[in-house]
């Protein structure tokens, strides 16, 4: 089956339901993830006066290493299986793009190389390929989770082993497991003395992405730790706060309505983006792209959210509260009238942040 995106055409493998990457008769081509290699072209044109040669981690069909390719990038692939590596060849050639691609085992090759930007595309969880990919990467490190219920909390268990944190479900789960994946790659990072700040960061259709910069140094990685803690939530009210934190002092009761609440962390609490950044990447996503409307929609939406690291569902307060709720445009601007910062959020289409805690916003509608 071929398939066309952006400004190149690859070859890929029918791909039934229930097929895993680089495994069985199919090697793996997820077209709903067509926006966030849309996204990751914007970033590459972005930071192309920095940075030259780009790493496919986990290439399946090759479509990152041809896109990158294709933005002018030195590529470099890698999959342990031979039919993905012969058909990541292919692809290159069938678009007259230069590039190597491996068959290695991704960590042994990336221990052994080193690319300015790596990408690690998996399927489920990264964090077997972070320590390699934080070895191997000289500027960037891009990382997609598709494992959004152990990310999120609602695996518990495995989202626990996987990320050395506790995730909660709450409602703004799509949240909590960005930020459950950003502490466990900043904690990463800084075990070899590098900061990995997040620059751009989303989660879309059930998958989390995020664009890591490094900057090499202990003091550099020890004031990113800084930004690791704790938050506290209450499943009733939806009350929460975080403190900036390694050592744990959860809340036991909340201070609404003195049912007991639950404890997450360490997430990382600091900007999961960077404006200036995600509007440079806005300007850089090709005309031609597939989802280019959608991809410069979701990348404003991103820059004009406000910097709190929880987000409200605003149908889940009205529910709690009883009452039908207000149109999304006008509670925000009440919001404000009453003195708080408030934006929507990329994160769901009645969510929203504010300045104002739950006790203020019920206060400000009654
Ligand atoms: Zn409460």
């Amino acid at each position: 089956m071929e398939v066309r995106e952006g400004a190149v055409t690859i070859e890929v493998s029918e791909t039934r339901h229930g097929a895993s990457e680089g495994s069985g008769d199919g090697v793996f081509y997820n077209p709903v993830q067509e926006l966030n290699r849309d996204i990751t072209v914007g970033v590459l044109n972005a930071v192309s006066d920095e940075c030259d040669s780009y790493l496919d981690a986990m290439c399946a069909s090759g479509i990152r290493a041809v896109r990158a390719a294709n933005a002018g990038y030195s590529v470099a692939g890698c999959d342990v299986d031979p039919a993905a590596v012969e058909l990541a060849r292919e692809n290159l050639e069938r678009n007259d793009l230069p590039g190597e691609i491996h068959h290695r085992n991704v960590n042994a090759y990336m221990h052994e190389t080193h690319h300015d930007v790596v990408d690690l595309d998996p399927f489920g969880t990264p964090i077997p390929f972070v320590d390699a990919a934080f070895r191997s990467a000289r500027k960037y490190v891009c990382v997609t989770a598709t494992d959004t219920a152990p990310l999120c909390g609602a695996h518990f268990e495995s989202g626990v082993r996987s990320y050395g944190a506790v995730p909660r479900n709450t409602e703004f789960h799509p949240e909590m497991g960005l930020r459950v994946l950003l502490s466990a790659l900043v904690r990463t990072a800084a075990r070899y003395d590098l900061a990995a700040r997040p620059v751009l960061s989303h989660v879309s259709s059930h998958y989390v992405r995020t664009y890591l910069r490094l900057e090499r140094g202990a003091q550099a990685a020890d004031r990113l730790l800084e930004q690791l803690g704790y938050i506290d939530h209450c499943q009733k009210c939806l009350w929460r706060e975080h403190e900036r934190t390694l050592v744990a002092d959860p809340t036991t009761a909340c201070p609404e309505c003195d049912q007991s609440t639950w404890t997450a962390g360490p997430v990382w609490l600091g900007p999961a983006h960077d404006t200036e950044f995600v509007e440079t990447v806005a300007g850089s996503i090709p005309d031609d792209a597939g989802t280019t409307d959608k991809a410069r929609d979701l990348l404003a939406s991103i820059a004009a959210e406000l910097e709190t690291p929880t987000h409200y569902d605003q149908h889940r307060l009205y529910g709690r509260w009883g009452e039908p709720n207000v149109a999304m445009d006008a509670f925000l601007d009440s919001l404000r009238d009453s003195g708080y910062d408030a934006s929507r959020t990329h994160y769901g289409g009645t969510t929203f942040k504010t300045t104002a805690g739950v006790g203020e916003i019920y206060d400000v509608f009654h």
